[in-house]
């Protein structure tokens, strides 16, 4: 008598379902964007992925097929165009097994909002970007999540916002503080409802990716970093786990944000004058 025995290969992913489904991801052409469409390829999710490069999106769509045995979809367009969102909007709609969604598309500038030379247009795009796509989206991938009471929105957010002072673009640091706050707020209401569905804010430091230019090369700040993509992914995807709603993503990022919460808690002006009093804002009984 001869036994057979067949190795069932199963692939562990961070939800530990015997089912994985599709996780969307903006941004995916490059970046943390790219390394989240890697690891949960690599994990059995069939992903649905955006970005504006065509040819990106589809290199990597060929390479995750082939080596992941995948199925991928690609939506090519600009995320921060109203029109665009809907379109993804209405196509995360209609996914019945979605159980990821990264909102990760985003970018910096260097221009400067209080410049008398700056145009206003790179401002109102990070902002439809930044914000607008993001709660787009949201809503729409809330629908099957909601109805199937299961799934993730991971919100590529930053450090930047929960860092609102100094000498720091305003609308990179005011946009993303938005993100960190209305996932929040979005977790609280799934919490009364007693939803399993999460949300989260993934608030990475100084990260090698392409946001300064394909050619530029992240360097260590004072804290530490940078760390890799694939760093932030892994961090991300183990907060699944536990119930960190704003996630920052390494110990020296930690140590970072809470010097710069330190300094301005104690700076007058900051969020209240130490001489509030003398403001005129205050009338005593
Ligand atoms: P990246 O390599 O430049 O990736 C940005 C991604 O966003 C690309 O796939 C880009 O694709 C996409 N994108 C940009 N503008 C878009 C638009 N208008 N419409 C559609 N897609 C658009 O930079 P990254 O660092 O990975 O950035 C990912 C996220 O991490 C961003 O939200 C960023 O703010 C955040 N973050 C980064 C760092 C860091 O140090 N790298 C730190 C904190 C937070 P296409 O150009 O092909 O459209």
């Amino acid at each position: 008598m001869s036994f057979y025995f067949v190795i069932m290969t199963v692939k562990i992913n961070f939800m530990e379902v015997e089912d994985p489904g599709v996780a969307v991801i903006t941004g995916a052409s490059s970046g943390i964007g790219e390394s989240f469409a890697r690891i949960l390829a690599g994990q059995g999710f069939d992903l649905v992925i955006t970005a504006r490069r065509k040819n990106r999106l589809e290199a990597l769509a060929a390479e995750l097929k082939e080596k992941e045995g995948i199925n991928i979809e690609i939506i090519t367009g600009d995320l921060s165009k109203p029109e665009f969102m809907d379109e993804v909007a209405d196509y995360i709609e209609k996914i019945e097994n979605l159980d990821v969604l990264v909102n990760n598309a985003g970018f910096s500038t260097l221009e400067q909002f209080i410049s008398k030379n700056s145009k206003v247009d790179p401002f109102m795009t990070m902002l439809n970007l930044h914000c607008g796509a993001v709660v787009r989206l949201m809503h729409a991938a809330l629908k099957p999540m909601r109805n199937n009471d299961r799934g993730v929105i991971f919100n590529i957010s930053s450090m930047a916002s929960l860092i609102l002072h100094g000498s720091r673009e305003p609308m990179y640091h005011s946009t993303k503080a938005f993100v960190s706050a209305f996932t929040e707020m979005v977790q609280l209401k799934l919490n009364f409802v007693k939803s399993k569905v999460k949300v989260k804010s993934i608030c990475p430091g100084n990260t090698h990716t392409e946001i300064f230019g394909p050619a530029a090369i992240a360097t260590p700040g004072k804290f530490g970093g940078p760390m890799t993509p694939e760093e932030v992914v892994d961090i991300s995807l183990d907060s699944y786990k536990n119930k960190d709603t704003i996630v920052i993503t390494g110990d020296h990022n930690i140590d970072e944000v809470m010097e710069w919460r330190e300094v301005a808690y104690n700076k007058s002006g900051r969020y209240f004058s130490k001489n509030w009093i003398k403001t005129g804002l205050y009338k005593p009984l």
